[in-house]
């Protein structure tokens, strides 16, 4: 994002987010640290709650430090909902302290564990991008609902209602991506990003996935990586590699850039919306319009 860009968005931001105490609010508020997930939320709470995302849209939560104002927020909020998985990874020392005085919901807490990808032993191995398989991210959106239950009783039957019609809204969205993803397998294409956010996508749509960063964006793509990855894109005649929208375009331009000293013209398509919806109201402002938009751009970059 432009330097100059940030501070005026959050400043826009505090003053859209400006927040009633809990003694004279009308409503309860629930704080979701993203904004995929505070979409998700907003779906299944509709009028019963207010839901604010933490991070604005466009930020990259791996690297998100919350300010002094975002603790406020947390402290202030009668919910607060998290993805976990370490992808708040700045984050963690922040849920553990408001645990103590706060109700926290952790998704990744609902999901099987068989499901999640690990790439090692340690804690912060597992992938954290689970909202590329969408009938993953329905599990988390079940859970989420069942445990806003627990929390709120009486939202019951409502609650209920919504998640009823949110996950079938959800199951139509996943055979329409599966339907499209077979398409681009046939032609044999790859699909080549920035960071490593889409396994889960090639996994659930048996898709073969590559990227020049790591599951986090706190760790610098190296040469080698660079070199491997212009490799892979010459080689199966990879017709488009994409940006993402929470990343700098820096280091993708430079795989177009190698592939195109071996005489393999490759386009720089995107950005594609991977760990943060575009603003509220755009066509990737919700996380069913953000997975249709990323769709089509795979889809026309790489087939048509
Ligand atoms: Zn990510």
């Amino acid at each position: 994002m432009n330097r100059y860009l940030l501070p005026f968005l959050l400043i826009l931001v505090s003053f859209a987010c400006k927040i009633d105490s809990k003694e004279t609010r009308t409503k309860p508020l629930i704080v979701a640290t993203t904004s995929i997930l505070a979409d998700g939320i907003k779906n299944i709470v509709q009028e019963n709650a207010d839901v604010v995302a933490l991070m604005p849209a466009g930020v990259d939560p791996h690297l998100y430090k919350a300010s002094v104002r975002d603790l406020d927020l947390l402290t202030n909020a009668d919910l607060v909902v998290y993805h976990g998985l370490y992808l708040e990874g700045k984050m963690t020392e922040i849920f553990e302290k408001l645990a103590l005085s706060q109700t926290l919901i952790d998704i990744s807490q609902g999901l099987p564990k068989d499901d999640l990808i690990r790439s090692g032993p340690e804690a912060h191995s597992v992938d954290p991008h689970i909202w590329f398989d969408v009938k993953l991210w329905s599990k988390a959106m079940a859970y989420v609902s069942q445990e806003m239950i627990e929390w709120k009783p009486e939202w019951k039957s409502n609650l209920e209602s919504n998640s009823t019609a949110y996950l079938a809204q959800l199951k139509e969205l996943d055979d329409e991506v599966r339907t499209k993803v077979n398409e681009l397998r046939t032609a044999g294409q790859v699909l080549v990003t920035a960071h490593d956010a889409f396994a889960y996508f090639g996994i659930a749509y048996q898709l073969e996935v590559k990227s020049l960063q790591g599951l986090s964006t706190l760790s610098e793509p190296g040469l080698r990586d660079l070199t491997e990855l212009i490799t892979i894109v010459q080689e199966n005649k990879v017709k488009a590699i994409f940006a993402e929208q929470t990343i700098s375009p820096k280091a993708i331009r430079a795989v177009a850039a190698g592939a195109a000293e071996r005489n393999h013209q490759v386009n720089l398509a995107g950005p594609l919306y991977t760990d943060s919806l575009d603003a509220v109201g755009t066509p990737a402002g919700t996380y069913i319009g953000m997975v249709k938009t990323n769709l089509k751009i795979i889809y026309e970059s790489l087939l048509l």
